[in-house]
């Protein structure tokens, strides 16, 4: 099946029209009709070679929400008809002691990402920059009703990459949570922090977005331009999320949490981020990592977005403007997410 994508031909190339192949829907598989795809800054990463070389032409995107329109003859999950999700994976084994606790993402054979991987056939996969995509249905999450479905797109990338370590660190009633960047990621923290009862702060560079990060469900707010805002907080945070695509002072950050606190990045720059021990060991803190999270998981965080009412707060464009959504994300000039309506390809 051809279909209409837009990919980027090379390494910091602007992203251009392109007509891509989809297998043909095997057994296990569903095919999509794609309504939106969220703008992940991991996108921009991964086609301005902040990552290592890519197998350009890549096609990103994945934060797709569509239409199951064929289902494989095996697949009971899903219904022709049924919104569904794809998020930053469509395979794994399956079969190793990470993939059987539900922690996919952390295959022990690598999982496959849903674009610029090696698919198990061997061909590359593309993402959701396209009017449909082919993923095996046991990768394809249900939107629940109530959920807008564009608004429901970034939370396939943006919502599990939050939801996961807020829920492992235990965030919730009686625990302070602050949320560094104030992005896609950084607005879903936000959002689901609150949701699930913690204290929030938002740390930003600046006061700009300060009455958005209010309504979102923040607590508290302050710029980490301001050297004081560093002095005021000392000690303060059980848990802070580092969501910032770029280098940070993580030292500063540290001086942040409380005795046994736990800051855990999941911004993901090209630099290497160094850590003086001396802002672990003097208070028994910990620094931690997350990738995305397991399907279960997933589905999980969609069901309570849903139940939460949450969706993202989206800027719905089209394809054409996808070169400028990046140079404004780049900017941290998006509020909060850049959704491309695929009906425009
Ligand atoms: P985004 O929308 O661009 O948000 C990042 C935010 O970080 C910006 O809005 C800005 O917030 C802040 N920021 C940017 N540059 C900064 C700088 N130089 N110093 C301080 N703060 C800065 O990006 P995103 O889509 O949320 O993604 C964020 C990062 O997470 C990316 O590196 C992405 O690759 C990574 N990621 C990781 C995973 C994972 O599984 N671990 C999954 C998805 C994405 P303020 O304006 O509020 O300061
Ligand atoms: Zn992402």
């Amino acid at each position: 099946m051809r279909v209409n994508a837009y990919a980027a031909p090379a390494a910091g190339q602007p992203l251009a029209p392109t007509v891509i192949e989809r297998r043909a829907v095997g057994p296990d598989d569903v095919l999509i009709q794609i309504e939106f795809a969220g703008i992940c800054h991991s996108d921009i990463h991964t086609v301005n070679g902040d990552w290592g070389p890519q197998p350009f032409p890549v096609v990103p995107g994945h934060e797709i929400v569509g239409v199951v329109t064929e289902v494989g003859s095996d697949v009971t999950r899903h219904r022709v008809g049924d919104r569904v999700g794809v998020g930053c994976m469509v395979s794994s084994c399956g079969e190793c002691a990470n993939c059987r606790r539900g922690d996919e993402q952390y295959c022990e054979n690598g999982m496959v990402g849903t674009y610029a991987a090696t698919d198990r056939d061997g061909t590359t996969t593309q993402g959701g920059y396209s009017t449909h995509v082919v993923v095996d249905a046991s990768y394809v999450l249900s939107v629940p009703e109530g959920i807008d479905p564009a608004a429901a797109a970034p939370l396939l990338c943006a919502g599990i990459t939050t939801y996961a370590p807020l829920r492992r660190w235990g965030a919730g009633p009686g625990r302070k949570v602050a949320i560094v960047g104030l992005g896609g990621l950084g607005h879903m923290a936000v959002k689901i922090a609150h949701a699930l009862g913690a204290e929030v702060t938002v740390l930003s560079q600046s006061l700009k977005k300060q009455e958005d990060g209010l309504r979102l469900g923040a607590d508290e707010y302050h710029a980490t331009s301001d050297p004081s805002t560093f002095e005021q907080l000392a000690g303060r945070f059980d848990l802070i999320i580092n969501t910032v695509s770029a280098r940070i002072d993580l030292d500063a950050y540290l001086g942040l949490l409380a005795v046994d606190g736990t800051l855990v990045n999941v911004g993901a720059p090209a630099e290497p981020l160094s850590v003086n021990v001396f802002s672990l060991i003097g208070a028994r803190r910990s620094f931690a990592g997350s990738m995305i999270g397991g399907i279960a998981l997933t589905q999980e965080m969609l069901d309570f977005c849903a139940e939460h009412g949450i969706g993202a707060e989206v800027e719905v464009i089209a394809a054409d403007q996808v070169n400028e959504a990046y140079e404004r994300v780049l900017a941290s000039d998006v509020r909060y997410r850049f959704v491309i309506d695929t009906a425009t390809l």
